[in-house]
Protein backbone atom coordinates (compact mmCIF):
# COMPACT_ATOMS: atom_id res chain seq x y z
CA UNK A 1 0.00 0.00 0.00
CA UNK A 2 1.25 3.09 -0.83
CA UNK A 3 2.12 6.42 1.77
CA UNK A 4 0.16 9.28 2.14
CA UNK A 5 1.31 11.93 0.68
CA UNK A 6 2.87 14.26 3.42
CA UNK A 7 0.57 17.30 3.97
CA UNK A 8 2.32 20.44 3.08
CA UNK A 9 1.90 23.72 5.20
CA UNK A 10 2.17 27.21 4.69
CA UNK A 11 2.23 30.61 6.01
CA UNK A 12 1.22 33.39 4.06
CA UNK A 13 1.20 37.06 5.60
CA UNK A 14 -1.13 40.05 4.69
CA UNK A 15 -3.11 37.20 3.46
CA UNK A 16 -6.70 39.31 3.49
CA UNK A 17 -6.01 41.30 0.12
CA UNK A 18 -3.97 41.38 -2.98
CA UNK A 19 -0.71 39.32 -3.31
CA UNK A 20 -1.08 37.88 -0.30
CA UNK A 21 -4.19 36.70 -0.43
CA UNK A 22 -3.77 35.23 -4.10
CA UNK A 23 -1.13 33.64 -3.12
CA UNK A 24 -3.51 31.85 0.05
CA UNK A 25 -5.48 30.59 -2.46
CA UNK A 26 -3.21 29.21 -4.79
CA UNK A 27 -1.56 27.72 -2.18
CA UNK A 28 -4.88 26.09 -0.49
CA UNK A 29 -5.83 25.49 -4.64
CA UNK A 30 -2.36 23.59 -4.60
CA UNK A 31 -3.46 21.34 -1.64
CA UNK A 32 -1.85 23.33 1.02
CA UNK A 33 -3.03 23.43 4.38
CA UNK A 34 -2.55 27.70 5.02
CA UNK A 35 -2.80 29.62 7.64
CA UNK A 36 -3.09 33.28 6.60
CA UNK A 37 -2.25 36.32 8.99
CA UNK A 38 -3.97 40.08 8.23
CA UNK A 39 -5.01 43.23 10.32
CA UNK A 40 -8.69 41.55 9.09
CA UNK A 41 -11.10 39.83 11.61
CA UNK A 42 -10.56 36.24 11.38
CA UNK A 43 -13.09 34.66 9.21
CA UNK A 44 -12.02 31.49 8.82
CA UNK A 45 -9.42 31.64 6.42
CA UNK A 46 -7.14 34.39 7.70
CA UNK A 47 -6.34 34.80 11.44
CA UNK A 48 -5.82 38.33 12.69
CA UNK A 49 -2.48 39.63 13.60
CA UNK A 50 -0.81 42.83 13.44
CA UNK A 51 2.91 42.09 11.36
CA UNK A 52 4.11 44.47 14.31
CA UNK A 53 3.39 42.85 17.36
CA UNK A 54 5.38 39.44 18.11
CA UNK A 55 2.85 38.80 20.43
CA UNK A 56 -0.22 38.07 17.99
CA UNK A 57 1.93 36.86 15.66
CA UNK A 58 3.11 33.85 18.08
CA UNK A 59 -0.20 33.47 19.12
CA UNK A 60 -0.97 32.57 15.52
CA UNK A 61 1.91 30.34 15.66
CA UNK A 62 0.37 28.90 18.04
CA UNK A 63 -2.94 28.02 16.09
CA UNK A 64 -0.65 25.69 13.95
CA UNK A 65 0.06 22.96 16.86
CA UNK A 66 2.45 20.86 16.09
CA UNK A 67 2.78 21.65 12.14
CA UNK A 68 5.98 22.53 11.10
CA UNK A 69 5.85 25.19 8.32
CA UNK A 70 6.76 24.43 4.51
CA UNK A 71 6.48 28.04 3.32
CA UNK A 72 6.65 31.33 4.47
CA UNK A 73 4.85 33.86 2.46
CA UNK A 74 6.15 37.35 3.87
CA UNK A 75 3.56 39.76 2.11
CA UNK A 76 2.04 41.64 4.96
CA UNK A 77 2.78 45.56 4.12
CA UNK A 78 1.75 49.35 3.67
CA UNK A 79 2.81 52.31 0.88
CA UNK A 80 1.29 55.90 2.00
CA UNK A 81 -0.10 57.02 -1.49
CA UNK A 82 0.78 60.90 -0.63
CA UNK A 83 4.54 62.03 -1.49
CA UNK A 84 6.88 60.58 1.12
CA UNK A 85 9.86 62.12 0.30
CA UNK A 86 11.93 63.61 3.27
CA UNK A 87 10.92 66.83 3.24
CA UNK A 88 7.60 65.72 3.17
CA UNK A 89 6.80 62.65 5.16
CA UNK A 90 5.02 62.72 8.69
CA UNK A 91 7.36 60.97 10.82
CA UNK A 92 4.58 58.87 11.84
CA UNK A 93 3.76 57.52 8.30
CA UNK A 94 8.09 57.00 8.16
CA UNK A 95 8.00 55.25 11.50
CA UNK A 96 4.39 53.22 10.19
CA UNK A 97 5.55 52.20 6.76
CA UNK A 98 9.33 50.99 8.12
CA UNK A 99 7.36 49.53 11.41
CA UNK A 100 5.26 47.50 8.89
CA UNK A 101 7.45 46.92 5.80
CA UNK A 102 10.74 46.36 7.52
CA UNK A 103 10.19 45.40 11.70
CA UNK A 104 6.65 43.58 10.63
CA UNK A 105 8.61 41.17 8.04
CA UNK A 106 11.83 40.49 10.59
CA UNK A 107 9.10 39.96 13.85
CA UNK A 108 7.12 37.13 11.40
CA UNK A 109 10.18 35.29 10.60
CA UNK A 110 11.21 35.43 14.34
CA UNK A 111 7.40 34.24 15.19
CA UNK A 112 7.21 31.11 12.57
CA UNK A 113 11.33 30.53 11.86
CA UNK A 114 11.58 27.71 14.58
CA UNK A 115 8.39 25.67 12.65
CA UNK A 116 10.31 25.98 9.48
CA UNK A 117 11.48 22.56 8.63
CA UNK A 118 14.66 21.62 6.13
CA UNK A 119 14.05 22.01 2.83
CA UNK A 120 11.43 24.78 3.37
CA UNK A 121 11.69 28.38 2.25
CA UNK A 122 10.67 31.86 3.33
CA UNK A 123 9.74 34.47 0.52
CA UNK A 124 9.71 38.29 1.33
CA UNK A 125 8.08 40.62 -1.41
CA UNK A 126 10.22 43.46 -1.71
CA UNK A 127 9.66 45.64 -5.29
CA UNK A 128 11.09 47.33 -7.87
CA UNK A 129 11.35 50.96 -5.79
CA UNK A 130 14.48 48.57 -4.03
CA UNK A 131 16.05 48.22 -7.44
CA UNK A 132 16.03 51.44 -9.01
CA UNK A 133 15.38 54.83 -7.74
CA UNK A 134 11.89 56.31 -7.65
CA UNK A 135 11.60 60.03 -6.26
CA UNK A 136 9.09 61.06 -3.67
CA UNK A 137 8.87 57.38 -2.73
CA UNK A 138 11.37 57.63 0.27
CA UNK A 139 9.78 55.63 2.76
CA UNK A 140 8.73 53.19 0.96
CA UNK A 141 11.43 52.63 -0.92
CA UNK A 142 13.52 52.50 2.34
CA UNK A 143 11.46 50.01 3.45
CA UNK A 144 11.49 47.59 0.54
CA UNK A 145 15.47 48.35 0.40
CA UNK A 146 15.38 46.80 3.52
CA UNK A 147 13.81 44.14 2.92
CA UNK A 148 16.35 42.96 0.20
CA UNK A 149 18.96 43.30 2.59
CA UNK A 150 17.03 41.19 5.16
CA UNK A 151 16.97 38.71 2.60
CA UNK A 152 20.10 38.14 1.84
CA UNK A 153 21.48 38.29 5.38
CA UNK A 154 18.90 35.50 5.92
CA UNK A 155 19.75 33.40 3.02
CA UNK A 156 23.07 33.37 4.43
CA UNK A 157 21.91 32.64 8.25
CA UNK A 158 19.05 30.35 7.95
CA UNK A 159 20.58 27.94 5.05
CA UNK A 160 22.88 26.33 7.91
CA UNK A 161 19.28 24.94 8.72
CA UNK A 162 18.43 23.73 5.03
CA UNK A 163 15.85 26.82 4.61
CA UNK A 164 16.29 28.82 1.74
CA UNK A 165 15.61 32.75 1.71
CA UNK A 166 14.80 33.93 -1.80
CA UNK A 167 12.04 37.63 -2.70
CA UNK A 168 10.01 39.09 -5.66
CA UNK A 169 10.41 42.27 -6.06
CA UNK A 170 7.33 43.31 -8.24
CA UNK A 171 6.55 46.50 -10.49
CA UNK A 172 2.95 47.56 -10.28
CA UNK A 173 0.47 44.88 -9.44
CA UNK A 174 -3.14 45.84 -9.52
CA UNK A 175 -4.24 45.34 -5.96
CA UNK A 176 -6.04 48.22 -3.50
CA UNK A 177 -2.35 48.84 -2.75
CA UNK A 178 -2.60 50.45 -5.81
CA UNK A 179 -5.55 51.78 -6.23
CA UNK A 180 -5.45 55.44 -4.72
CA UNK A 181 -1.52 56.03 -5.72
CA UNK A 182 -1.79 59.10 -8.27
CA UNK A 183 0.57 59.34 -11.17
CA UNK A 184 0.44 55.48 -12.14
CA UNK A 185 -0.21 55.17 -15.83
CA UNK A 186 -0.70 51.59 -16.81
CA UNK A 187 0.11 52.50 -20.54
CA UNK A 188 3.15 53.24 -20.36
CA UNK A 189 4.66 50.30 -18.31
CA UNK A 190 6.87 47.74 -21.09
CA UNK A 191 3.94 45.07 -21.17
CA UNK A 192 1.08 48.42 -21.77
CA UNK A 193 -0.43 47.15 -18.57
CA UNK A 194 -0.37 46.59 -14.39
CA UNK A 195 0.53 42.73 -12.97
CA UNK A 196 -2.26 40.95 -12.06
CA UNK A 197 -1.49 39.48 -8.50
CA UNK A 198 -1.69 35.95 -10.19
CA UNK A 199 1.64 36.58 -12.03
CA UNK A 200 3.53 37.49 -9.34
CA UNK A 201 2.40 34.15 -7.05
CA UNK A 202 3.12 32.21 -9.95
CA UNK A 203 7.19 33.04 -9.34
CA UNK A 204 6.75 32.73 -5.61
CA UNK A 205 5.72 29.10 -5.96
CA UNK A 206 8.79 28.63 -8.21
CA UNK A 207 10.99 29.77 -5.46
CA UNK A 208 9.39 27.99 -2.33
CA UNK A 209 9.56 24.84 -5.17
CA UNK A 210 12.00 22.02 -3.51
CA UNK A 211 13.11 21.60 -7.10
CA UNK A 212 14.43 25.55 -6.99
CA UNK A 213 17.01 23.48 -4.45
CA UNK A 214 20.30 25.72 -5.33
CA UNK A 215 18.31 29.44 -5.62
CA UNK A 216 18.80 31.04 -2.30
CA UNK A 217 19.08 34.81 -1.34
CA UNK A 218 17.77 36.17 -5.09
CA UNK A 219 15.80 38.85 -5.33
CA UNK A 220 13.98 38.30 -9.03
CA UNK A 221 12.09 41.50 -10.70
CA UNK A 222 8.35 40.77 -11.75
CA UNK A 223 7.88 43.80 -13.00
CA UNK A 224 7.49 42.99 -17.06
CA UNK A 225 11.11 44.30 -17.53
CA UNK A 226 10.75 47.69 -15.98
CA UNK A 227 13.54 47.85 -14.38
CA UNK A 228 15.20 45.98 -16.96
CA UNK A 229 13.93 49.33 -19.32
CA UNK A 230 14.58 51.64 -16.48
CA UNK A 231 14.88 55.03 -18.76
CA UNK A 232 11.29 54.73 -18.65
CA UNK A 233 11.41 55.83 -14.85
CA UNK A 234 10.21 58.86 -14.85
CA UNK A 235 12.48 61.50 -13.65
CA UNK A 236 11.51 65.30 -13.12
CA UNK A 237 14.43 67.07 -15.15
CA UNK A 238 16.86 69.44 -13.91
CA UNK A 239 15.72 72.84 -13.86
P1 LIG B 1 -2.59 45.01 -0.34
O1 LIG B 1 -2.81 46.31 0.33
O2 LIG B 1 -3.61 44.50 -1.28
O3 LIG B 1 -2.30 43.86 0.74
C1 LIG B 1 -1.46 44.07 1.83
C2 LIG B 1 -2.04 43.33 3.01
O4 LIG B 1 -1.16 43.51 4.14
C3 LIG B 1 -3.43 43.86 3.45
O5 LIG B 1 -4.36 42.80 3.54
C4 LIG B 1 -3.16 44.49 4.78
O6 LIG B 1 -4.25 44.41 5.69
C5 LIG B 1 -1.97 43.68 5.27
N1 LIG B 1 -1.27 44.39 6.32
C6 LIG B 1 -0.90 45.69 6.32
N2 LIG B 1 -0.36 46.01 7.50
C7 LIG B 1 -0.38 44.88 8.25
C8 LIG B 1 0.01 44.58 9.58
N3 LIG B 1 0.54 45.52 10.37
N4 LIG B 1 -0.17 43.32 10.03
C9 LIG B 1 -0.73 42.37 9.25
N5 LIG B 1 -1.13 42.60 7.99
C10 LIG B 1 -0.97 43.85 7.51
O7 LIG B 1 -1.20 45.17 -1.07
P2 LIG B 1 -0.40 44.24 -2.08
O8 LIG B 1 -0.20 45.01 -3.31
O9 LIG B 1 -0.98 42.88 -2.15
O10 LIG B 1 1.00 44.19 -1.30
C11 LIG B 1 1.58 42.98 -0.84
C12 LIG B 1 3.08 43.21 -0.76
O11 LIG B 1 3.58 43.42 -2.08
C13 LIG B 1 3.46 44.43 0.05
O12 LIG B 1 4.63 44.16 0.81
C14 LIG B 1 3.77 45.46 -1.00
O13 LIG B 1 4.67 46.44 -0.54
C15 LIG B 1 4.36 44.59 -2.08
N6 LIG B 1 4.34 45.19 -3.41
C16 LIG B 1 3.17 45.56 -4.00
C17 LIG B 1 3.22 46.15 -5.27
C18 LIG B 1 1.97 46.60 -5.99
O14 LIG B 1 2.10 47.26 -7.03
N7 LIG B 1 0.78 46.27 -5.50
C19 LIG B 1 4.44 46.34 -5.90
C20 LIG B 1 5.61 45.94 -5.28
C21 LIG B 1 5.55 45.36 -4.03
Amino acid sequence: MSEAPQRRTAVVTGAGSGIGRASADRLRADGWDVLGVDLVPDDGSVVRADVTDLGELEAAAAMLGDAHVDALVLAAGIRSSADDRYAAVPLDVWSRTLAVNVTGTMLSLRAFAPRLRAGSSVVTIASMAAICGIPKRDAYTASKGAVVALTRAWAADLIRLGVRVNSVAPGQVATPMTEHVVGLDAARLPLGREAQPAEIVEVILSLINPASSYLNGAVIPVDGGLTAASALVTVSPRR
